[in-house]
């Protein structure tokens, strides 16, 4: 398929704009062709009367409708075939096992939220029926469930250019809920981001979406990305980036003459704890998948362990001096994430020991890993070390007692994961460090890594300020789906006008709560 460069407006697409933008190859530095035309404002505002108007036919899709569409979905972005892999390596650095995986797991997600759709129990029905006879007082029929919010905005992410860009997690909760959505592209994937667009586009027609269930635009500044926030027809936004992104977007939304929720998913250093005795017995081996957890993928994920805490070691760090030296870096996504990488890291050096400095490939953008060490003392003194730094880096502290570890998980901000290594005695003896922790993040993992995100229905992917936004939610697995939902109450509706979830004979055979118990 031919790239055009033209904004993805409903069913049509425009350039009226005269800025043209260029995606970067991060491997060579070269500007990829073709050139993109940035959006207007009038385009937005087209998209947004479109998105308007859509929400009106496309919330009263039935669950098998959008599921169709989202399988639709999948099946157009799989027919891409090679041409989206090899935009995807061209312009994110990332080799073709990554651009297969993501692909993978972007349909995946897909066509998970399609199975939620049919079988439909997810809109949390519930019935309390009416009680006509109640003494002293009649009780009226109420029935509720959730119902979709209206237009969402969703930015696209540097670096998951499929599973959380165009069609990814939040496009997709979105179109799951009931909601039309507006997809600003990220400027680093311009070409993946048309190819996918292109793909939804096709989707959205063979499947009888209204024109406008969904728009793409470029741009490379924040005017559009900004304008699509403020913009009244929008009604959510959905967000993965920096801290410093997704608080503007934030502030923004809330200062709305009508505010609106940002999902943002910003930065996180995900703490790992090991804990005294299972460092002496397996230090060494957790040293090393310690190590390759950061350099995965460049460092370039949001669960990236950032920082690891440990008790009066020796093995560990010496098995992070012999084997850091080994570790490969490699290209980063942008220049900017690369020189904020460098930034990050010469900053951190000034305050810390360098344990270790891996390898870096030939490249533009190519940055090698280093791995940082200090005490207790100075990481609380120095709080720009709690800062994120994305990228193939991770500062390890080290304390004297169970007290100093447990004051600085309690001096932790909200974080998307938190990794305790212990052994049954350990993890015994630390319980109050769990505790802590389950307080800080959205996810606690038990001797484990935190890079690799389950897509699932028990996923949390979030936590509290600064990891999001919004604590009370996820941005991957299928709760997800209640960003873009608020819940409605319907009171002595005659049976015949009520939605088929909340009918009396429950003709969709959902699960619902009738009187207070579950029930098909
Ligand atoms: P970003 O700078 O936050 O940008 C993300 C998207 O939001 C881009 O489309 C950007 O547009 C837009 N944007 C940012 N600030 C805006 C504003 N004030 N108004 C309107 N739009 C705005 O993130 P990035 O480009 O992906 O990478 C930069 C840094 O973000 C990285 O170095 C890393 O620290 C962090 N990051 C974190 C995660 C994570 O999962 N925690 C993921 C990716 C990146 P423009 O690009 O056009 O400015």
């Amino acid at each position: 398929m031919q790239l055009t460069g033209r904004n993805i407006v409903g069913f049509e697409t425009f350039s009226e704009g005269t800025v043209a933008i260029q995606s970067i190859n991060p491997a060579t530095g070269e500007a990829l062709a073709p050139l993109f035309f940035k959006a207007t404002i009038d385009e937005l505002d087209l998209a947004a009367e479109k998105a308007e108007k859509a929400f009106q036919i496309y919330r009263k899709k039935s669950g098998f409708e959008k599921a169709n569409f989202l399988e639709k979905i999948a099946e157009e972005i799989e027919n891409l075939g090679d041409v989206l892999l090899e935009r995807y390596t061209l312009e994110s650095g990332l080799p073709q096992g990554r651009a297969i995986g993501e692909r993978g797991r972007t349909v995946g997600q897909l066509r998970l939220y399609a199975q939620l759709l049919r079988e439909g129990s997810w809109v949390n029905a519930r019935i309390d029926p009416g009680m006509p006879d109640r003494q002293p007082l009649p009780r009226v029929d109420l029935r509720s469930m959730e119902r979709p919010l209206g237009v969402v905005g969703v930015f696209g992410a540097s670096n998951f250019p499929l599973a959380f860009s165009v069609a990814g997690g939040d496009t997709t909760s979105a179109f799951a809920a009931g909601c039309p959505v507006i997809v600003k592209a990220h400027p680093a994937h311009l070409g993946t981001s048309e190819l996918v667009g292109k793909a939804v586009q096709k989707a959205a027609e063979a499947t009888g979406m209204p024109d406008g269930v969904f728009s793409m635009l470029f741009d490379d500044g924040h005017e559009i990305g900004m304008a699509l926030v403020k913009h009244p027809a929008v009604k959510a936004i959905g967000f993965t980036g920096s801290l410093k992104g997704g608080k503007a977007l934030y502030d923004a939304a809330v200062s709305r003459p009508e505010p609106i929720p940002v999902y943002a998913e910003m930065g996180s250093i995900n703490p790992v704890f090991v804990l005294p005795k299972i460092l002496a017995e397996k230090g060494r081996a957790i040293a090393n998948s310690y190590l390759s957890s950061v350099t995965l993928g460049v460092g370039q994920f949001c669960t990236n362990p950032g920082i690891l805490f440990l008790q009066n070691d020796k093995d560990f760090i010496d098995e992070i001096e012999k084997n850091a030296p080994d570790t490969q870096g490699g290209v980063m996504l942008t220049p900017g994430i690369r020189d904020a990488y460098i930034r990050g890291t010469e900053h951190s050096k000034q305050y810390t020991k360098v344990v270790g400095i891996g390898k870096a490939p030939e490249g533009y953008t190519a940055v090698e890993p280093v791995i940082l060490h200090t005490d207790i003392e100075s990481w609380n003194a120095q709080p720009d070390l709690a800062e994120e730094i994305f990228g193939p880096t991770s500062l390890i502290v080290e304390a004297n007692t169970k007290e100093e570890i447990l004051i600085a998980a309690q001096n932790l901000t909200g974080h998307l994961t938190a990794t305790v290594h212990g052994t049954q005695e350990d993890l015994e003896e630390y319980s109050e460090l769990l505790d802590i922790l389950e307080q800080k993040v959205g996810r606690l993992i038990i001797n484990g890594l935190p890079t690799g995100v389950e897509v699932g229905h028990a996923m949390i992917h979030g936590g509290p300020y600064p990891a999001t936004t919004d604590s009370r939610s996820t941005s991957v697995g299928t709760r997800a789906i209640t960003r873009f939902t608020r819940p409605v109450s319907f009171q002595d509706f005659p049976d015949a006008l009520l939605p088929d979830e909340l009918k009396n004979d429950n003709p969709l055979s959902i699960w619902r709560m009738v009187d207070g118990e579950l029930k098909k």
